[in-house]
């Protein structure tokens, strides 16, 4: 909560977009120096207080394993914490309605979340091809098990830490990623949640392509997020976050953080809260704008009513069977059945995604072009769309994503909508399906 002394208790709880800019407001009233642009220090040590002072003798007594590392007296060393990546992890869970902490990249993260369950099954399906490498390098150390997240969940002898923690070890993680890589689809929370809890397992769930997605909502253990995407959403930074909603469990990654090492730097973290500010405004018009692309790329599949409002031009492209279909979360639940040679998963018909994607529709998704020249060509033929990996930044996004995936269909082209117009956008897809008629 945004704090000031003076006038501590007069105002409601704030929203998010108002605490993205004042979770971490110092207190005006006593604080010194205050830039409203956080500063940036890189330093990675700092000078340790004098033994005679108030503060070093409360140190002395309490050591650095007594102190609680969300709210340190003073920063030691930055391998454990710094002013701004506090900064940025407080706005952080104030926005996740959790206890958040940030890593070096997404698969960092992941990997951090892996290593904290030390499960020997994990259960889980396609999505994110880097969280599955990731695994492979955990399976080198352990013997674990991989399953399909609809295979039958087994019932392990489930071990503990032996922190003191209930923190589960050796047992089954269910992996869900929701809304979907590359499609923008939606997997149902509450199902897999059941399913895993019922099984004595834990899920963890990678929500990088919906960031602001209550996932504790539906009683997930642990949320995971790639920060390079729609939280940094600069193309600039690499960071990932996992949250969970226990303060213990929190104190335990920050642990495994520290002696790992996965910490991203001052810098990121830096660039990381600059990006927050703006993380809600840029969320909803993202999300508004792909919502509309989607719609009116749907209108483009060949279809044997095609309706009669229909421009010329779109007409052409429809005529030509250029597109074969398009998934985004808001086409679900879908009754046409996907007849591609790797059809998608199918999530239950009584599914409704609107309801844990309260915040706005995923603004990545995908569709797929009649042929595999096509979906490599088509990212190069547009002007505002850039032809490049990742997504969730301000310029939007065009991949033929075989490249980046060898598994996936290849005449899939991922699409990442960034800050331009809708119109602008429209106009440049539109030119560059026409050049491959
Ligand atoms: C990008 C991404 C990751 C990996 O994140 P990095 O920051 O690139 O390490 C994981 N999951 C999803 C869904 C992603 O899009």
């Amino acid at each position: 909560m945004p704090y000031n002394s003076a006038n501590k208790s007069d105002l409601p709880t704030p929203g998010k977009a108002t605490l993205g800019l004042h979770a971490d407001d110092p207190d005006h009233v006593t604080s010194p120096n205050y830039p409203l642009a956080p500063s940036l220090s890189l330093s990675s040590t700092f000078r340790l207080p004098h033994p005679a002072s108030q503060i070093g003798q409360e140190l002395a007594e309490t050591g650095e394993t007594g102190l609680d590392w969300q709210k340190p007296p003073v920063h030691i060393y930055s391998r454990f914490t710094s002013e701004t990546r506090g900064r940025t992890e407080q706005v952080l869970s104030s926005l996740l309605d959790s206890h958040a902490l940030t890593y070096a990249s997404g698969l960092t993260a992941a990997y951090g979340a892996i290593l904290h369950y030390a499960p020997k099954v994990i259960a889980i399906r396609r999505g994110y091809h880097g969280v599955h490498a990731g695994i492979k390098i955990y399976s080198r150390t352990q013997d674990v098990k991989i399953i399909d997240l609809d295979d039958e969940y087994p019932k392990l002898d489930v071990g503990k830490r032996g922190d003191g923690s209930d923190t589960p070890k050796g047992g089954l993680l269910v992996w869900v990623e929701t809304p979907l890589n590359p499609t923008g689809e939606a997997r149902d929370l509450q199902y897999y949640t059941k399913r895993a809890h019922d099984a004595g397992g834990v899920i963890a769930v990678d929500s990088t392509f919906a960031p602001l997605q209550n996932v504790f909502e539906q009683g997930v253990d642990m949320l995971m997020h790639s920060a390079t995407k729609y939280f940094g959403g600069h193309s600039d930074l690499l960071m990932g976050i996992l949250a969970v909603k226990d303060k213990k469990q929190w104190d335990q990654l920050f642990d495994d953080r520290s002696h790992f090492g996965g910490m991203p730097g001052n810098m990121e973290s830096w660039l990381l809260l600059r990006s927050l500010r703006s993380l809600q405004v840029r969320w909803r018009q993202q999300s508004t704008t792909a919502t509309r692309l989607v719609e009116w790329l749907q209108t483009l599949v060949q279809t044997t009513s095609p309706s009669a409002t229909v421009s010329q031009e779109d007409q052409k492209i429809i005529a030509a069977g250029v597109i074969e279909r398009v998934w985004h979360a808001s086409l679900q639940p879908r009754k046409d059945k996907d007849t591609s040679a790797t059809p998608r998963f199918e999530e239950g018909k009584d599914f409704n995604p609107a309801t844990q994607m309260k915040n706005g529709w995923p603004a990545t998704f995908a569709f797929r072009l009649s042929d595999k020249k096509k979906a490599a060509l088509l990212p190069h033929e547009t002007t505002y769309f850039a032809a490049a990996t990742s997504l969730g930044g301000v310029e939007s996004l065009l991949e033929h994503r075989l490249g980046s995936d060898p598994t996936e269909d290849p005449c899939l082209v991922r699409v990442s909508v960034g800050l331009e117009e809708f119109e602008d956008l429209q106009a440049d897809l539109r030119s560059a399906l026409l050049k491959l008629i």
